[in-house]
């Protein structure tokens, strides 16, 4: 067997590990051996296109390799090892950004290559060298959008720009007229390729990514995460094009259908239109946020709050992105277990973009080991919230709140949320009366019934813990006293 039919045959175990890793990944029993499928796939595939390349490569160029692929998997181990699970959806962000640059060189190598005449370059005529410029010009412009987008959605969410939405005049015009730029362009391109068009796609593209990013608002960026997602696997499917390199044209493929889909199903769950998102909010009117008087908010404290929950016959509670912070799922866990052996009925409410990435609280929940049967979602859980006693609101705000469904002038207005006010008792576990992810400050606060527990979500849930303890404990006799 030659190496080029040893490698494409690796390269299809590889690319149907990869669709059963996909598999595995979209349940919770299964996602071990996802990430397991994945990394044996990941793994041939490259121990394949190094043997593929060391064939027309000299040794020198495989010590780099080499050099390359030990640092790569050392800063990808360092940050897996160190990144908290309230950093993913960042760490994700900055990988898709690093997967938009390599498009982007590729393309401008395949250019440098054929066109300007470097060692190496593939002769090719004819339409083959049209297809070939196409090629190149569409991968600089997904890989450059991929990878500017990507900052600016890494810079979003590590909270080192602000959320808010930008608003420059004539948004959509400028978005509308770089695409145009972009397909005139590539005519151009095709048909006198030269390195003026190339720079002038590669910068169109730069700014079109981080503009389209920059316009999305706070309650839109998990869309945004998953769209580039699928960006950069688009951008990886256009590098495979360029490098005849089949396994990058199926994985990429894969990563982009699977991330459109993904970015398709949020859009649903958060009533939002596909096509604004990936627009760049387009047909989003600006709206305001509505931060006026709100009236007074009441506060509770842990015991008072384990006295509620003993008088309980039904509790849901219903986390978000401050559990995550607070890590409070284990003293979470035990509460809902605690109530459970105490007779009384106890479920989770999980909204599909609680948290900062999809299926966030779903893991963290798993990892405390509470059981899938009591954790339900939003839509399987909504129309309980008016029949149960007490709603425990643990770290989330944006996902409970009610403006979404009754203020159409709010930022959120229209995304589905918990209807966790219908309940007979609300306590909200926090820190301040600071805002969520989005901005917006929470008429949930100011309800009647609804009260405030101010502090760590875990040292205020070990607090109820320990209060229940307390109350289950034997009145001591007094001393003197007798019957
Ligand atoms: P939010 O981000 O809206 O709010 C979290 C709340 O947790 C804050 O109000 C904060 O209040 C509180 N909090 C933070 N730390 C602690 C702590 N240690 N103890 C107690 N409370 C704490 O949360 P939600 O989960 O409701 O909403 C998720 C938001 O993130 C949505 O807007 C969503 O669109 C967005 N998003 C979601 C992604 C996803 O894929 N799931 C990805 C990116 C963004 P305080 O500071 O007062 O304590």
């Amino acid at each position: 067997m030659t190496t080029v039919t040893a490698a494409e045959a690796a390269y299809v175990v590889a690319a149907l590990l990869f669709i059963l890793s996909l598999a595995g990944l979209s349940q919770h029993r299964t996602s071990r051996s996802g990430v397991v499928w994945g990394i044996a796939g990941m793994v041939i595939a490259l121990a394949a296109t190094v043997g593929l390349a060391s064939r027309s490569i000299t040794a020198t160029g495989l010590v780099l390799i080499a050099v390359a692929t030990a640092v790569g998997a050392g800063i990808g181990l360092w940050r897996a090892r160190v990144v908290e699970m309230t950093g993913m959806p960042e760490l994700i962000a900055i990988m898709h950004s690093l997967v938009g640059l390599a498009a982007t060189f590729v393309g401008w190598n395949g250019y440098l290559d054929v066109d300007a005449g470097s060692d190496g370059g593939e002769k090719l005529s004819g339409s083959l060298l049209g297809i070939h410029h196409a090629e190149v010009f569409i991968g600089v412009f997904i890989g450059a959008v991929t990878f500017t987008g990507s900052v600016v959605a890494y810079l979003k969410l590590s909270a080192r720009i602000k959320s808010n939405p930008l608003t420059l005049p004539g948004k959509h015009i400028l978005n509308v007229g770089a695409l145009v730029a972009f397909v005139v362009l590539t005519v151009a391109f095709v048909a006198r390729p030269n390195i003026g068009l190339l720079i002038a796609v590669t910068v169109i593209a730069l700014a079109l990514g981080a503009h389209l990013v920059a316009s999305i608002g706070g309650g839109d960026m998990p869309v945004v995460v998953s769209m580039l997602n699928s960006y950069s696997g688009w951008a990886a499917a256009a590098s495979g094009f360029l490098l005849a390199n089949n396994l990058l044209i199926v994985t990429g493929a894969l990563v982009g259908s699977s991330g459109a889909y993904l970015s398709y199903i949020m859009c649903k769950a958060m009533n939002r239109s596909f096509i604004s998102v990936i627009a760049g909010g387009f047909g989003t009117p600006a709206a305001a946020a509505d931060d006026g008087e709100q009236g007074e908010h009441r506060e509770i404290n842990a015991e008072e709050t384990a006295e509620l929950l003993r008088d309980a016959s039904s509790v849901i509670i219903t986390p978000g992105y401050g559990m995550a912070v607070a890590q409070a799922q284990y003293p979470v866990a035990e509460l809902a277990r605690k109530l459970r052996e105490r007779g009384v009925e106890v479920r989770f409410g999980i909204h599909p973009v609680a948290g900062r990435l999809p299926g966030h609280m779903n893991v963290l929940l798993a990892e405390a080991n509470v059981p899938y049967d009591v954790v339900l979602e939003m839509d399987e859980i909504n129309d309980d919230f008016a029949a149960t006693s007490v709603v425990l609101v643990i770290g989330a705000n944006d996902t409970v709140n009610p403006a979404a469904t009754d203020n159409p002038a709010s930022p959120i207005a229209g995304m589905p949320v918990l209807h966790v006010w219908e309940a007979a008792n609300v306590v909200v576990f926090k820190r301040s009366m600071a805002a969520g992810y989005a901005g917006v400050q929470n008429p949930l606060f100011f309800r009647e019934n609804t009260q405030m527990l101010f502090g760590d979500a875990k040292q205020r849930v070990e607090d109820i813990l320990r209060g229940l303890d307390a109350l289950d404990a034997p009145v001591p006799e007094m001393a003197g006293t007798s019957r």
